[in-house]
């Protein structure tokens, strides 16, 4: 069975929507760590182990050079931070640089850091979880993820426009029960959702569609003041399937 805790699954701040990307996978692996990791209290930051990123834009790494800062000196083991090879480069040239933020993977000492950066290629192995880089596009460099466990898996879209590779990965995968799909636009901003290398409803629905019956489509990343209306177009577009529209904290466990 999977856990999935949506810590943060909006698309940005803005009244009570206010939590950024954050997927928590069973109590100490977290996807992205946006402002959702601030619904967690100090001694449930303290267990967070492993942090997997999608990509280094600011809604879904604003709470990792906090999450370091605030937890890291109450653990034993320093926290594991994990990306694409060029997501990893990011944070080392752009955030943990000693100007905007310091460079943890040297302190307290270089042999025992409070952070450890890796880079994902093929699979990574986590708390009896399967990690897998899906192919996004999203202008920068930027993944989904297959998780898998038990024989079982849930897929994560990221922030990404239409990328067929990614609905391909799923589709021929036997094992998904559910997709996390992003869907930032509704039907009438459809060139902004071009322009921001996002999805809006017109497609999202169309690649839904596509899915078999059984699998669960968990919609997330609607961007701030669309909330509503992106929900009743998908629901208008897809009567017949379940839809999930999650707010910050919900649960939901596959398998
Ligand atoms: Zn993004
Ligand atoms: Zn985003």
């Amino acid at each position: 069975m999977i856990s999935l805790r949506l810590l943060g699954c909006n698309g940005g701040i803005g009244g009570s929507h206010r939590q950024t990307t954050c997927y928590l996978l069973g109590e100490s692996t977290i996807i992205d760590s946006g402002t959702g990791l601030t619904i967690l209290d100090l001694p449930e930051l303290a267990v967070i182990d492993h942090v997997v990123l999608t990509h280094a834009h600011f809604d879904h790494i604003a709470c990792l050079p906090l999450l370091i800062d605030s937890a890291a000196a109450l653990r034993n083991e320093p926290i594991k931070v994990w990306g694409l090879s060029e997501v990893i480069e990011i944070l080392e040239t752009h955030i943990f640089n000693d100007l905007i933020w310091p460079d943890f993977t040297k302190i307290p000492t270089e042999s025992a850091p409070f952070m450890v950066l890796g880079s994902i290629s093929e699979h990574l192995e986590i708390a009896g979880m399967t990690f897998t880089p899906l192919p996004a596009r999203h202008g920068i460099p930027a993944c989904g993820y297959l998780v898998e466990k038990d024989g079982q898996s849930i897929a994560f879209s990221g922030d990404t426009e239409d990328c067929p590779l990614f609905w391909e990965s799923v589709s021929l995968n036997g094992t998904v029960q559910a997709v996390i799909i992003e869907c930032s636009y509704p039907s009438t901003m459809s060139e902004l959702a071009k322009i921001s290398m996002h999805m809006d409803v017109p497609t999202v629905a169309s690649r839904i569609n596509e899915l078999p019956i059984n699998v669960t489509a968990v919609i997330v990343h609607r961007k701030p003041g669309w909330e509503s209306l992106i929900e009743a177009e998908l629901r208008e577009r897809l009567p017949n399937r379940e839809l999930v529209f999650p707010e910050p904290g919900d649960e939901l466990t596959f398998g």
